[in-house]
């Protein structure tokens, strides 16, 4: 079977999805010249993907920097418009509404950024930080609401209440992203794309983090799109699991299937360098290595756009054509590759 729209056919689904991604490209134009008004192309960021999010559940979306997670996660949530394609949130196209429309349906969305210092502005008090949005929304009826408000969130994400007034520079990492995830509770949000909330931290304070981000799912029955480059973060707090590469899903799984049985060689690329406990299965699999970078997005490869780095390349069909993503498997696991 092959698919192009949507990843996941409807009848597959258990739930309506609370978001669904179809057909979704973000373009940059390139322009040159002495003006700077001659357009020489356009870096496909995101090039027509097709993903959905049902209630309840964490898709995680993994790839190498570059390949287009971060700007997806923008693009769904309409901080970047895409150039074409829908996102449909609770039902509704996005895409279609303009900022005011939007409004509403923004304090639903919510993201936490990959760095906690940059997300952060050193001259207010992480409690004027974390109430911001309560203000800007209108959700508070005064100040000693607002009060309230900022202490329920710093307990809820274990901080200490007496630490509102203080400043960012005096948190350490951990203390800073629970603050940035405080902040992104503030509006009661269904949905929360978390965009590599741990890459900044120890391993150790990236699993508390981690684990705080499950309760927060169980306790709020949040729903997240958790983009990251590690695959071992991934499968952790990920029912199922896109690999992203120069724009395009190329794998997408249950995150046992993808774990256990990847079949793009890329997926199998990026799971070589996670260590798998169990030596049984570790010897089973196979090693793919990954040599050189990420080609430049303004000028993809032809057919398949991983083919310069693949060592199983076909000619001349993957220089050729581009492969659509195909199901394998009852549960949904879905690859893009001749090899299938
Ligand atoms: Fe490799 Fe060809 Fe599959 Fe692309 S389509 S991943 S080049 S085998």
């Amino acid at each position: 079977m092959t698919m192009n729209s949507p990843v996941g056919s409807m009848s597959e689904q258990t739930n309506k999805p609370l978001v669904e991604i179809s057909d979704l490209t973000v373009y940059f134009p390139v322009f040159k010249g002495i003006l700077g008004k001659r357009k020489v192309g356009d870096i496909k960021a995101v090039d027509g993907i097709n993903l959905y999010v049902n209630k309840g559940e964490t898709l995680g979306l993994v790839g190498e920097s570059g390949c287009g997670k971060s700007t997806t996660g923008l693009a769904v949530l309409q901080l970047i418009r895409p150039t074409s394609g829908s996102v449909l949130f609770e039902g509704t196209d996005i895409t279609r509404l303009n900022d005011r429309e939007l409004r509403p349906i923004r304090s639903k969305m919510q993201i936490i950024f990959q760095d906690p210092f940059s997300s952060l502005n050193p001259r207010m008090t992480v409690g004027d930080f974390v109430g911001e949005p309560l203000l800007v929304h209108n959700r508070v009826k005064d100040k000693s609401d607002l009060y309230q408000r900022i202490e329920e969130l710093f307990k809820i994400v274990g901080l200490d209440t007496g630490m509102a007034s203080r400043y960012p520079h005096e948190f350490s990492g951990g203390q800073r992203q629970r603050i940035g995830v405080a902040r992104a509770l503030a509006l009661k949000p269904s949905f929360i794309i978390c965009d590599e909330p741990v890459s900044a931290l120890d391993v150790s304070i990236q699993a508390q983090i981690i684990n705080l981000l499950e309760e927060l799912q169980d306790e709020f029955h949040l729903t997240y799109l958790f983009i990251a480059h590690d695959l071992a973060v991934v499968r952790h707090i990920s029912d199922r699991i896109a690999v992203m590469y120069l724009g395009d899903i190329v794998e997408i799984a249950d995150r046992n299937d993808l774990y256990l049985d990847p079949l793009h060689p890329y997926t199998k690329a990026l799971l070589s360098v996670v260590p798998i406990p169990d030596p049984a299965v570790e010897e089973l699999r196979e090693e793919v290595l990954l040599e050189g970078e990420v080609p430049s997005p303004l000028n993809p490869p032809t057919g398949c756009k991983f083919h310069p780095r693949c060592p199983f390349l076909m000619k001349p069909v993957c220089l050729e054509k581009k492969p659509v993503l195909k199901l394998m498997k009852g549960s949904g696991q879905r690859v893009a590759c001749h090899l299938y």
